[in-house]
């Protein structure tokens, strides 16, 4: 890449620094533009961006050609690309000076994106104080808490429920009984908590016994 980039000097370096996925860009002037993320391991991706000609037109099937510069092109993309979520949007995306990006730069971003994560769950935070509810929690949030290292109740997406076979209520997964009709859904967990009425257990014939007293020996060495 670099041998491309020096035999094109107008070429400018738009760098990302997040692993955000966005959809390709659409220019008329140049059709899709896909802007890279880094893979694991790497601390930032490069999309090269070229200068391009445009066509405006001017009404009555007149027209005028004009250049747009690498730049102008790469900070129009930028400024699409960290504007997106209201004020302080910052999404890693920025135009470096150089081909290269220099240190100073990718902490300047680093700092700044940081500082949207943030903001971020901070909101997010409040939004779960008021509700306690993870469906009002966008992705855009959970995102920042993960690339925070944060670990958050809203985090989790709320498990599905399902249907008790007895009285079709609408129960959490895992429960060892019913809270509408009682009726045992998780016989083992059950007799865990001591929930199912001794009449209830399992019989303990001859066989049964013989084996949970093998059971217990080979615990017990
Ligand atoms: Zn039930």
């Amino acid at each position: 890449m670099s041998t491309l980039t020096s035999a094109h000097p107008e070429v400018v370096s738009l760098v990302n620094i997040s692993t955000e996925k966005w959809p390709p860009r659409h220019r008329t002037y140049f059709g899709a533009l896909e802007v890279r993320s880094p893979q694991p391991g790497e601390a930032f991706a490069i999309t090269p961006i070229r200068p391009a000609t445009s066509v405006m037109d001017l009404g009555d099937k007149r027209t005028m050609e004009f250049r747009l510069t690498a730049r102008e092109i790469a900070e129009d993309i930028a400024r699409e690309l960290n504007s997106d979520s209201g004020e302080g949007s910052f999404h890693g995306v920025f135009v470096a000076a150089g081909l290269e990006p220099t240190e100073a730069e990718l902490s300047d971003a680093r700092r700044r994106l940081e500082e949207f994560n943030r903001k971020l769950v901070a909101s997010a935070d409040l939004e779960w104080e008021r509700t306690k509810n993870p469906m009002f929690i966008t992705d855009l949030e959970r995102r920042a808490a993960r690339q925070l290292g944060l670990d958050k109740p809203w985090l989790y997406d709320p498990k599905p429920m399902s249907e008790c076979p007895v009285c079709a209520e609408a129960i959490k997964p895992g429960v060892a009984v019913c809270k509408s009709c009682h009726a045992i859904l998780d016989r083992e967990k059950a007799a865990q908590y001591g929930l199912v009425p001794a009449g209830e257990r399992p019989r303990r014939d001859n066989t049964a016994r013989s084996d949970a007293s093998a059971k217990q020996d080979g615990a017990g060495k």
